[in-house]
């Protein structure tokens, strides 16, 4: 089977330190090969994962464009997407396209027709409403957990064929790290991943916290306090600026709270295996969850609100805890040292390793191909 991968124009694959997608693509792809699927990859030219065939349009990842006028971000997109086509086009070795590019991947794929095309969302569905609404029917799509598609539109619903969670490499793999006494979050810091209600927990507790993670593809204080001074720079007044700045930067001042921006490779994985618990006190519908994934694959217990995918991922009380309010998370921060992290690792291995991913994800292929 060959299988094109539309991981699309943002970031390389995989990822320098923060990404999503990329990074799901990235995890998903080796276990693939190792089923001897073909992969053409369609990304960035300086994504350097080991596929059969890359295509691309743009020499680097576009993230730092995602600030620009909605046209302009869709520009990108679309020209991305044209070039997948093209290539399409002019070949017919390509069995399945696998498209995780969110609005445009699939609208552009539909409109051309060409091979079956399964389309994975990432998305916190609320955004594009529209789009989501009117779904091209000749298009299937599987979500990263149940809770997400049990609140996707009825099109989405109708073209889905099941939820496939994320996986990590890091499930069967030992970090060596020294347990360390501080909390963490990983993940972009914005409101809706609810660093300042960690930093409010850790602050009340005593506790040492670690915040990980880009704003904005911003890395330090100095570059956020460059673009609140200057009313001319794109991201001035972005929402995720505002909130890092107004709400998480009064609680840097103390000893108990660290922000240290994105990390990435080795070094994120150390930091995040020597973390005592991850927390994830989360202010949305978590759609997938990788970094929770992550958090049990290194033994660091996860503690979070019962919202999103959480539910589905943390078995409350064997492999982490799960909160339904503030006050009940900082009950069950003290309580961490229940959780054993070996059970974490085997529940990573058992249910949220590449092999697992790839191998739901074939079942998928097979069952595309067999509508089609
Ligand atoms: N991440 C990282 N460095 C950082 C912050 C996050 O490598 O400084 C990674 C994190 O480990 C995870 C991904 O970025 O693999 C975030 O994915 P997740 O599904 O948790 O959140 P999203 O941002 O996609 O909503």
């Amino acid at each position: 089977m060959k299988v094109l991968m539309n991981a699309g124009p943002w970031l390389t694959v995989p990822p320098p330190g923060y990404g999503g997608i990329e990074n799901v693509v990235a995890t998903l792809v080796p276990a693939l090969r190792e089923h001897g699927v073909e992969v053409v990859l369609a990304s960035v030219g300086s994504s350097d994962l080991e596929v059969d065939e890359l295509i691309s349009v743009f020499d680097d990842g576009r993230f730092g464009e995602l600030q620009k006028p909605y046209n302009q971000v869709m520009g990108l997109a679309h020209a991305h997407q044209a070039r997948i086509v093209a290539e399409l086009r002019g070949r017919d070795d390509i069995d399945l396209v696998h498209d995780h590019l969110e609005v445009v991947g699939p609208a552009v794929l539909a409109a051309y027709g060409g091979p079956p095309v399964l389309h994975t969302l990432h998305w916190d569905l609320r955004k594009h409403p529209q789009f989501y609404g009117a779904f091209p029917s000749s298009i299937k799509v599987n979500g990263v957990s149940e809770s997400q598609l049990a609140r996707a539109p009825e099109a989405l619903r109708a073209a889905s064929l099941g939820a496939i969670h994320l996986a990590t490499p890091l499930a069967g793999r030992r970090v060596e790290a020294g347990r360390g006494e501080h909390l963490i979050v990983m993940g972009r810091v914005c409101g809706l991943k609810g660093q300042h209600v960690a930093a409010r927990v850790c602050q009340k507790l005593g506790l040492p916290l670690v915040l990980a993670g880009p704003v904005s593809g911003r890395d330090s204080q100095a570059e956020l306090d460059a673009v609140a001074q200057d009313p001319d720079h794109p991201l001035h007044g972005h929402p995720d600026v505002r909130y890092h700045l107004d709400q998480v930067t009064p609680y840097l001042d103390g000893d108990l709270v660290k922000w240290v921006g994105a990390v990435g490779g080795e070094e994120r994985d150390r930091l995040y295996a020597s973390a005592r618990a991850a927390l994830f006190p989360i202010q949305w519908d978590e759609p997938g969850g990788t970094a929770v994934v992550e958090a049990l694959a290194l033994g660091v217990p996860p503690v979070g609100l019962r919202r999103g995918c959480l539910p589905e991922i943390i078995d409350h009380g064997r492999t982490g805890f799960l909160a339904d309010t503030e006050e009940e998370l900082a009950e069950w921060l003290l309580r961490i040292d229940e959780i054993d992290p070996e059970e974490c690792r085997a529940e990573a291995r058992r249910r949220f390793s590449p092999s697992v991913m790839g191998e739901r994800y074939l079942e998928l292929y097979e069952q595309v191909l067999r509508g089609a």
